[in-house]
């Protein structure tokens, strides 16, 4: 099966001259794929429609946000209705109550939440908090987890045990780095050594509590409550980013499914309902060090969006336990076909998964880490995106991204995929 993508070709060579890379976030470029990202026109439910009228089904989702599909009516519904009154006002609206309120019923961990436009600036802004709440300077993460794009938090690079701040991209200078210390997931002496070392200027440790941007790596057994004890034995902080697990693998995100309490989180991509909003919350105790109660400096212009507050409501209020249900059995569905298919075709992969938060590693063993993450056959990956867009299936264009069924997918859709998925994995055997 060809399919002519002149429309999309043609848009990308404009693109291309105008904006970096041609794309507003380095990913959608098909850069470790090939081939040309296709333009969207329209989506609706688990579907999109490109510029060339070829229809996809869809599994990136906007990378998460969209858990009820696409133009969700009650979803359209709310944002129309809070647009007509008025797009943004720069003082306070009853929304922002009603979503906060929502956050804090779903998140026992969360007693107050601040609104923000981004993942990164909550992130930013979470480490930011934990700086000026402790009076420490020092943060751990883990290489490989991903939370946003702001400086401090860029450091991922290096393997091997406490690697200190080594930026991990050039315009981030050293000193800005220099107080984040970087373990791998999964290791516990790498932790006990940092905070051996540094447990005094420890301010916070910020997780994903489901690692999900170098593939999908949960945590071992054990591990979450691990970080929650060794924080607190320290005096800092233990910070949980839910962007992408928060509201997905339960209804109270990752904290919930493993039940493990952290005192700050930061929430993104499923809370907007697919508009620019995301959020960091924990404690009043901590929240009360922000301004305008505290010292700590935290704004936005477009903070608390009534827009993007009044979808994001909305799909929270439609994600109810038996939405979850659902979900997971969907992804169940599809887990277990895919698996299938590869193994008939005998290609080794392993398929890693918090409830439907999951992607299938080309890896021959389980992986743990970024470094297991980085021994992936990026290119039988590659090789099988292109055979499943060739089909109709629009997958994450990267080795290194989750999967994203939403309730918009059927168990029609689900055997759909895994039928093109056994037949591209028997070409690529
Ligand atoms: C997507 C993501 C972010 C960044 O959110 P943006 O809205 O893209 O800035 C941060 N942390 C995690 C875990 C994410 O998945």
């Amino acid at each position: 099966m060809t399919m002519t993508a002149d429309r999309s070709s043609a848009l990308y060579e404009r693109a291309l001259e105008v904006i970096p890379g041609g794309v507003n976030s380095p990913v959608r470029a098909f850069g470790s794929v090939g081939g040309t990202p296709r333009f969207v026109a329209e989506g609706e439910g688990a579907r999109i429609t490109d510029v060339d009228g070829h229809r996809y089904l869809d599994y990136v989702c906007s990378w998460g946000p969209l858990i009820l599909g696409h133009a969700q009516p009650d979803i359209v519904a709310a944002a129309r209705a809070a647009l007509e009154r008025g797009s943004s006002f720069g003082t306070p609206t009853r929304g922002e109550v009603e979503l906060a309120e929502a956050i804090v019923e779903r998140v026992p961990s969360v007693e107050q939440v601040r609104l923000t436009s981004s993942g990164t600036e909550a992130g930013m802004s979470a480490v930011r908090l934990a700086r000026g709440a402790t009076g420490r300077h020092k943060v751990v993460k883990f290489a490989g987890h991903y939370h946003g794009h702001s400086d401090a938090l860029l450091a991922a690079a290096g393997s091997g045990v406490a690697t200190l701040g080594i930026p991990g991209t050039p315009g981030v200078t050293e000193g800005a780095t220099a107080d984040t210390i970087v373990v791998p997931w999964n290791d516990r002496e790498a932790v006990e050594e940092a905070f051996a070392e540094h447990g005094d200027d420890i301010a916070v440790l910020a997780c994903e509590p489901v690692a999900a941007n170098m593939g999908v790596v949960p945590p071992d057994e054990g591990y979450l409550a691990f970080l929650r004890g060794i924080t607190a034995r320290h005096g800092a902080l233990l910070l949980f980013d839910e962007v992408m697990t928060g509201f997905r693998v339960a209804r109270g995100g990752a904290q919930e499914h493993y039940g493990v309490t952290p005192d700050l989180t930061t929430f993104g991509k499923v809370v907007g309902g697919g508009f620019p909003l995301a959020a960091f919350g924990g404690s009043a105790d901590v929240m009360r060090h922000l301004a305008p109660t505290g010292p700590v400096y935290q704004a936005g212009t477009l903070s608390g969006n009534p827009v993007a507050v009044a979808a994001g409501l909305t799909q929270l209020r439609l994600l109810d336990d038996a939405a979850y249900k659902t979900l997971d059995g969907l992804a169940d569905r599809l887990i277990d076909g895919l698996a299938n298919a590869f193994q008939q075709a005998g290609i080794g992969v392993h398929v890693q998964r918090c409830a439907s938060l999951f992607n299938v590693f080309f890896a021959d063993a389980p992986v743990r880490d970024f470094a297991g993450a980085q021994t992936a056959d990026t290119e039988r990956f590659a090789a099988f995106f292109r055979g499943m867009l060739a089909r109709g299936f629009h997958l994450p264009p990267s080795q290194y991204e989750a999967i994203f069924v939403s309730l918009a997918h059927t168990t029609e859709d689900i055997d759909a995929t895994v039928a093109a998925a056994t037949e591209t994995a028997a070409e690529l055997s």
